[in-house]
């Protein structure tokens, strides 16, 4: 039997948990949806490093409201 599988390349190892893709960008900021693009981007690609960048990138924006960070009222 012909089997319909085929690898077109070596079989991708998640090198992390799954939480490590995981972030809610802010609605409203620039900069959690241009680190959501890279991250969704990223893993098109499979570059996993760059999506667990993108995505902890994500979480560190998401969870930092002080005023230094850029979220909330900065004016
Ligand atoms: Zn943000």
């Amino acid at each position: 039997m012909t089997s319909p599988i085929r690898y077109s390349q070596s079989p991708i190892e998640l090198p992390l948990d799954g939480w490590l893709l995981e972030g809610e960008p802010v609605p409203g900021c620039k900069v959690c949806g241009a680190l959501d693009g890279q991250r969704s981007q990223a893993r098109k690609r499979n570059d996993w490093a760059a999506a667990c960048t993108a995505a902890r990138e994500i979480r560190s924006h998401g969870n930092s409201r002080s005023r230094s960070q850029g979220h909330g009222d900065a004016s």
